[in-house]
């Protein structure tokens, strides 16, 4: 069995594992650590929850901590993701320890991040469109970032950042290491592996697969005019938190506020919220402070909230892989989860979809069940509402 000791990681870094209670490192990091500890590049299939972000912050702190011209450079998605990463490297790092992060991403004070770049963190974590305002002011220079993490790669490509992230790319010396990360690994990911990784040696985790967990997924037919009663049946019969999928972000608020008339508290996630907004709706639902988060898809990867035991697709995601990394959320570190699916007329085709690419990933030993729900015999909406309320009411007094 390998541990931690077999990588001969620096005492603190030893410390802040035994702090954070990972006993011994997880498929992916078993696979990357030695690989990147040996500064090879490497092209990585994991999905969140897989253990990927120790998995290459753990080199990158222990050849930091070696060899203190090493800069690290990690780009990633989202905003949330780059908090999460950072909140990551700093429990990894030990507070003590005179290791700089900082984080660059857009919806947060420009002038902060510049002067934070003043002061030559050791760690950059960063969003392409921030990082690249950053590179074109001058305010932040690359040359001496010789390692480069390319964190859920596929998303960053899916949300149309390849000619930032190219261009960052740029700015960066030749002379580097580069570890990329990838739930999927479609042609355009090998072709960016190709141009940018020299002789990257291939990590694959099967066993993360976030469909291996236990999730059980239930699936609703009904109608667009029936959803939101259907909603408010699912809220009331179940216990715990519940993150529900919506398709806009317009949508987030409206659901909100149909559900305040309801007396069902919530939050809203979405990208026209301001970054400080968005960390504290985090917060607070991390807190257990809201039972209920309403979020599009770009909570869907990355976060993680390990409280949450459900998850209500209310809509269809618009691409069907998002419906993995959205149900992923739930039953995360091996705990059990269930995720719910309204699918109306206008979503078949696209449930169609899914369900093709759930049967692709689809292996023998996942547990996996599929729960079809009868349609109920239809009750007046308003009767109906009004119960729902009281019950909620009466769950939430509990
Ligand atoms: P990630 O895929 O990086 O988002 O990590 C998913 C979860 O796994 C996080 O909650 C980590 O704290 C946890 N984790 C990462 N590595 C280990 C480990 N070696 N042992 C136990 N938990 C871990």
């Amino acid at each position: 069995m390998t541990t931690f000791l077999d990588y001969n990681l620096s005492n603190d870094l030893m410390k802040s594992l035994k702090n954070l209670k990972f006993h011994k490192p997880t498929e992916i990091q078993e696979k990357t650590i030695p690989i990147a500890l040996n500064h090879n590049d490497v092209l990585a299939s994991a999905e969140t929850g897989s253990g990927k972000t120790a998995a290459y912050l753990i080199p990158l702190i222990q050849k930091i901590t070696l060899a203190p011209n090493t800069y690290g450079i990690i780009l990633v998605p989202t905003r949330e993701l780059a908090k999460q990463v950072a909140d990551v490297g700093i429990s990894l790092k030990g507070y003590k320890s005179k290791i700089l992060i900082t984080q660059v991403v857009g919806g947060a004070s420009l002038n902060n991040q510049v002067t934070q770049l003043k002061k030559s963190p050791k760690i950059i974590i960063g969003t392409p469109g921030r990082i690249n305002d950053l590179l074109l002011r001058k305010s932040l220079s690359l040359k001496n970032f010789n390692f480069l993490v390319l964190d859920e790669a596929d998303r960053m490509l899916d949300m149309g950042f390849e000619d930032q992230v190219e261009k960052i790319l740029r700015f960066l010396p030749k002379k580097r290491q580069t570890l990329l990360f990838s739930a999927t690994i479609p042609d355009r990911i090998k072709t960016l592996s190709k141009k940018y990784l020299i002789s990257p040696h291939r990590v694959e985790v099967k066993e993360n697969n976030v469909l291996k967990t236990q999730i059980t997924q239930k699936v609703i037919q009904t109608t667009q005019e029936k959803k939101y009663d259907e909603l408010l049946d699912e809220i009331t019969g179940r216990h715990g938190s519940i993150l529900i999928f919506v398709r806009t972000k317009y949508l987030t608020e409206k659901l909100k506020k149909r559900l305040k008339q309801d007396t069902v508290k919530s939050l809203a996630l979405h990208g026209d919220l301001r970054q400080n907004r968005r960390n504290r709706v985090i917060e607070d639902f991390k807190k257990s402070k809201y039972r209920i988060l309403i979020a599009t898809d770009i909570a869907s990867r990355g976060l993680d909230i390990p409280h949450i035991e459900h998850v209500i697709n209310y809509d269809m995601p618009q691409v069907p892989e998002d419906y993995i990394h959205r149900i992923g959320r739930t039953a995360r570190a091996g705990s059990i989860g269930e995720a719910v699916s309204f699918v109306s007329p206008r979503d078949a085709k696209m449930w169609k979809i899914i369900e093709k690419l759930l049967d692709k990933t689809k292996n023998p030993d996942k547990k996996f069940t599929e729960e079809k729900i009868e349609k109920k015999p239809k009750e007046n909406r308003f009767k109906k509402r009004r119960r729902n309320s009281r019950k909620y009411y009466k769950a939430s007094k509990k």
